[in-house]
């Protein structure tokens, strides 16, 4: 179970936090200020600390800056609610993983908490240049070859397929492929899914009729067999 350290200074956000995330199965603990969420971060039990940035003590950007620079990696996501907040968080280096803007949904914060713990803890990045046989992906370039003939992928192929590559042998259901490959705030409906990942098939797969890279997970999702 994935330990969260929350960190906010009003009381009655810190509960509505602290229910909803316990809600999705995390353990959580609380910090009402700077100075106490920096010493619990210091420990180092936490596998993810959620760090409003106006805080009584110690400014958030102050402790998520302080933190890094002590050697502590836990991921870090921080809650803003300002706009000259968020030019601070993104103008300065301090060391956030990503941030949420007050007001912020549940399903938002619970799927920017899960993107970012299977970052942390998911295998490095992939490189820019993905070989498979004789299938190569530019992902920076977006050119894709099979044999060296062009294939032709759209921006939204080429995301889906980073996506899997990024996580060979997870099986993804269709929800985590879209705050995944899409974004958190995207609404989709299944069969959209369905439908990009079976034209990525059709552009990557040997046989497309018996895909042997993204193979289907019944009533769960899918499966990149790389
Ligand atoms: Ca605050």
């Amino acid at each position: 179970m994935a330990r969260i350290l929350i960190v906010e200074d009003e009381a009655g956000i810190a509960m509505g936090l602290q229910d909803g995330l316990e809600a999705e199965g995390y353990a959580t603990d609380v910090a009402a200020d700077g100075v106490v969420a920096e010493a619990k971060a210091r420990e180092g039990r936490y596998d993810l600390i959620l760090l409003d940035i106006a805080l009584p003590g110690k400014d958030g950007l102050a402790v998520c800056r302080d933190l890094r620079a002590a050697g502590v990696q836990t991921p870090i996501i921080a809650v803003t609610a300002r706009v000259q907040e968020i030019d601070r968080v993104l103008g300065f280096e301090v060391g956030v993983d990503d941030y949420v803007t007050k007001p912020f949904s549940a399903r938002e914060l619970a799927g920017r908490i899960r993107a970012v713990l299977r970052r942390a803890h998911g295998p490095a990045p992939a490189r820019a240049v993905w070989r498979h046989d004789d299938l190569i992906v530019d992902f920076r370039r977006f050119e894709a070859t099979r044999g060296g003939r062009p294939l032709d992928l759209t921006p939204t192929e080429f995301r889906l397929l980073r996506t899997f590559v990024d996580r060979p042998g997870d099986v993804l259901s269709v929800r985590e492929l879209i705050d995944l490959a899409w974004g958190q705030d995207t609404f989709l409906t299944d069969r959209v899914v369905y439908t990009h990942v079976n034209n990525l098939r059709g552009k990557i797969e040997r046989d497309p009729a018996a895909p042997a890279l993204i193979v289907s997970v019944r009533r769960v999702g899918y499966r990149f067999d790389a």
